[in-house]
């Protein structure tokens, strides 16, 4: 395997955030799941989580068995609602999982009865984002009660949100509080505390840190935060000083640099992916060419140059275009350029397999 394209994760500097965010995160009473489906769920990444998280999150099965495999024992929790056709492996595999379809919730509680397993359920209240979860408020308390009072091998942890997914709806305290009345509602019915009120993920966090978050939200699922911090200061105007943004680093080697037209010569039809494109014509300017496609990373126009002075102008299937017109650096093919990545580009880096991943210990 070639030595470039690579990602380099600094390990020092993850344990960093996980301790910044997590004393954060307990001074305010909430408990951390350490959403790690965004990295594919590495094992060497995973494993600074554990001190940290009451939980590790998931979203594949796949990754479950891998975890496992590899020794680790931590408490997992599945953030996607499961397909009934994997339950004996969430069964088998997970202690939590997110759920809103009683019918499925039976299915577990059937398939742990056979396994002799237990498993914990959050149930999930739609607030507005419209992806996952009970719109009907009434029917969500209905069926919690029904779990408590009717299974055996299922319990119930706790209930749950998410938003900013499919709706980019906000966190706020109307319906972070929201959550909080219906988990109350619930605790008078069946006579208990809820273990669990999971008041959602990355970006609930402007709420804890501006010390506005419900009284009652007691556990996040959180993974952007820690590895890419930046998103939240560049996307959302949050306070992060305390997180180090730079974990993760995406480094690519340049094939070519030469001085070309800015604009595209010749009769202009559709780019490699049939897309009609716009070209700005800023006459005769100094590009490099990287070896780094959309194979690698889909959202190339998405990465963040480290270097001042360098624009992304775009890419294929296996390369990626800059204009180095403003850079000040020396440029000559074989040097290593190094780039930031949001959610969408680290996500799909990790599920690279023609880019290395490489540990700073
Ligand atoms: C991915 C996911 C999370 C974690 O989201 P981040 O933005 O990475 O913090 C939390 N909850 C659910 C249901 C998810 O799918």
């Amino acid at each position: 395997m070639s030595a470039y394209p690579c990602l380099e994760f600094d390990l020092p500097k993850l344990r960093h955030n996980l301790l910044e965010l997590s004393k954060r995160c307990n001074a305010a009473g909430i408990r951390l799941a350490g959403a790690v489906k965004g990295v594919q769920s590495q094992p060497t990444l995973v494993r600074e989580y554990l001190p940290y998280c009451d939980q590790l999150a998931l979203s594949r099965l796949s990754q479950a068995k891998m975890l496992r495999q590899a020794g680790i024992t931590a408490d997992l929790l599945m953030l996607r609602l499961p397909m009934p056709s994997e339950i004996p492996d969430l069964v088998a595999l997970a202690q939590y999982s997110l759920n809103s379809q009683f019918r499925v919730i039976q299915q577990i509680e059937e398939e742990c009865t056979r396994q002799n397993k237990r498993h914990k359920v959050i149930l999930m209240a739609d607030e507005g984002d419209l992806r996952e979860g009970y719109w009907d408020k009434a029917q969500l308390t209905q069926d919690a009660v029904r779990i408590e009072r009717q299974m055996h091998a299922v319990s119930l942890a706790g209930v749950g949100v998410n938003l900013g997914c499919y709706g980019s709806v906000l966190p706020s305290r109307e319906n972070l509080g929201d959550l909080v009345q219906i988990a109350r509602e619930i605790e008078q019915r069946i006579g208990r505390k809820l273990e669990i009120v999971s008041g959602g993920a990355t970006t609930s966090l402007h709420l804890m840190l501006t010390g506005a978050m419900p009284e009652g939200i007691n556990h996040l699922r959180v993974g952007e935060a820690i590895m890419n911090a930046r998103d939240l200061h560049d996307r959302r105007g949050m306070n992060t000083d305390f997180l180090d943004p730079h974990v993760v680093t995406l480094k690519a080697e340049v094939v070519e640099v030469f001085s070309k037209p800015s604009h595209p010569v010749g009769e202009i039809d559709l780019d490699a992916f049939g897309h009609k494109r716009a070209y700005l014509d800023r006459g005769i300017r100094r590009r490099a060419l990287l070896a780094l496609g959309r194979q690698d990373l889909g959202y190339l126009e998405d990465l963040r140059p480290r270097l001042p002075g360098i624009q992304i102008l775009g890419g294929s299937s296996d390369h990626l275009i800059l204009d180095i017109e403003d850079s000040q650096e020396e440029w000559y093919p074989g040097k290593i350029v190094c780039f930031d990545l949001d959610y969408g580009t680290l996500m799909f880096a990790t599920n690279s397999s023609d880019i290395s991943i490489r540990y700073l210990e």
